[in-house]
């Protein structure tokens, strides 16, 4: 409600009491404003009650909402549970319209602002961060694997007859399965080995290109952001590589958002060669619960074509989670997660550092990885299974995300067998733990991290050496 244009009689309240409570109102009008005039995120965060009032008030457009409704559809946004409206704050007609993310909902004028006005913010956010040539992106409600379906969905109808996607190995099930739900044939390129490190194969990729045919090809597809000791995929050689050939480059970019030599790579990559689509994992990079994934672009009827790829009305939920996680963090609060996560990598990597020193073990060198490290354990026992019981002992005491990676897991996913799953490599020796400083981890969590991992570790050894 807008009290400036009511006639507020002096009777009820003296005119200069009613002055300053205005006064206070326009100043959060203004900003309303400015933030649907100018779509971009606010430099500092806004208060939970500011955002509340402005979401409570963008829901009200929805028809659902109207108190003179009268509903004859199939669909009209009828949430039976209290409760279920309120998480949702009142919306419930979803975003788009049937067949295309990015349309106006008719039912929805508040939905479809707010599904328009995080997309913008998003912009804002990733462009600031160091893709100024980002042309477009959009929020998927789906998870990152499945966004990835749709870039390919969309890129097979530009290339029907292609068939291949050539994929530089990594293991995540998700990044695999997303080229076999949309039904094309993964090309696996495995990973150059230099010492216990993985690389991005560049001549192998150039190898299977001639093999199989430029017009064979779906597209390249890559990804930044991974487990240690892998390092994130060379995109800018991919990407020449891609412009060179007029083949498609798709890039997982899972959270690589949080990191800026990623987003500087893929702004560089983009310049100097191709890059059609990167998507990124709303949750890993925004913090907000898992469900959706954002799709750019550095062309914007490349990325419609993604969106008008979705089969369906799609949930708001995620747009309205990534809405007020922006408007409450605003930029400065993005940039110093950022900035703290990169500080902690440093010191997670430095700490285990001396902690491999003391342990007669080594920190993988995998410097084109600036989120997640491996530390070997030769030393721990050569028996399989009390290395693996470092990792559940971790678990039992609260550890979560460390890994223990083993030779010789094999896995088939869709078909494919997959030997040293876990590892990205057929041939794993010594086996290795990993970690990651990743968005929100605080120096608490190091530190009581290294406290239980050396206990572990001293109790496995003495376990050891009394059999
Ligand atoms: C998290 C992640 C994904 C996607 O996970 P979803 O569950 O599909 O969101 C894909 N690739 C990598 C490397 C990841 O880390």
């Amino acid at each position: 409600m807008n009290l400036d244009q009511i006639n507020i009689p002096r009777k009820l309240v003296p005119d200069n009491y009613l002055q300053l409570g205005l006064a206070a109102q326009r100043s959060k009008q203004r900003t309303f404003k400015e933030l649907i005039e100018k779509r971009k995120l606010p430099e500092t965060g806004w208060s939970d009650e500011q955002i509340e009032e402005l979401v409570l008030q963008l829901a009200s457009l929805d028809s659902n909402n109207f108190p003179h409704k009268v509903g004859l559809g199939e669909r009209e946004a009828r949430i039976a549970c209290k409760l279920v409206a309120r998480r949702h704050y009142n919306f419930g007609h979803g975003i788009g319209r049937s067949g295309d993310l990015l349309e106006a909902q008719p039912k929805a004028a508040g939905s479809t602002l707010l599904s328009r006005l995080t997309n913008a913010l998003i912009l804002d956010l990733v462009r600031g961060i160091g893709l100024p040539s980002c042309a477009d992106c959009f929020l998927v409600p789906m998870c990152t694997g499945m966004s990835l379906t749709l870039c390919l969905q969309s890129l097979r109808k530009r290339r029907p007859a292609a068939q291949y996607v050539l994929w530089s190995r990594i293991d995540q099930k998700s990044c695999f399965k997303a080229i076999t739900a949309a039904g094309l044939n993964p090309v696996i390129i495995p990973c150059r080995v230099n010492e216990e490190a993985l690389y991005t194969d560049i001549n192998l990729f150039r190898e299977k290109v001639e093999l199989l045919g430029v017009e064979n090809i779906l597209c390249l597809y890559t990804t930044t952001s991974c487990f240690a000791p892998r390092n994130s995929d060379d995109i800018v050689e991919i990407s020449k590589l891609a412009k060179q050939k007029q083949i498609p480059h798709l890039v997982n970019n899972a959270y690589g958002l949080q990191v800026k030599i990623i987003v500087r790579q893929l702004e560089r990559a983009n310049q100097i060669g191709r890059i059609d689509y990167f998507v990124q994992s709303s949750d890993k990079n925004l913090l907000v619960p898992v469900g959706g994934a954002i799709v750019g672009s550095f062309n914007k009827s490349q990325l419609h074509e993604v969106a008008s790829s979705y089969a369906g009305r799609a949930s708001g939920s995620q747009s309205l989670d990534v809405f007020m996680t922006l408007l409450s963090l605003g930029r400065n609060g993005f940039q110093s997660l950022i900035q703290q996560r990169a500080e902690n990598f440093i010191y997670l990597r430095d700490s285990l550092r001396k902690f491999a020193e003391s342990h007669g073990e080594v920190v993988i060198d995998s410097s084109y990885n600036s989120i997640s490290l491996a530390i070997t354990l030769g030393t721990i026992s050569p028996d399989e299974d009390d290395v693996t019981q470092l990792g559940s002992m971790l678990h039992m005491r609260g550890v979560s995300g460390a890994r223990v990676v083993v030779p010789w897991q094999t896995k088939t996913i869709d078909g494919h067998e997959f030997v040293g799953f876990g590892s990205h490599r057929n041939d794993l020796k010594v086996p290795y733990l990993t970690v990651a400083s990743a968005l929100g981890i605080t120096r608490e969590e190091i530190d009581k991290f290294f406290d239980i991992f050396g206990r572990c570790w001293h109790q496995l050894v003495k376990i050891k050496m009394k059999a």
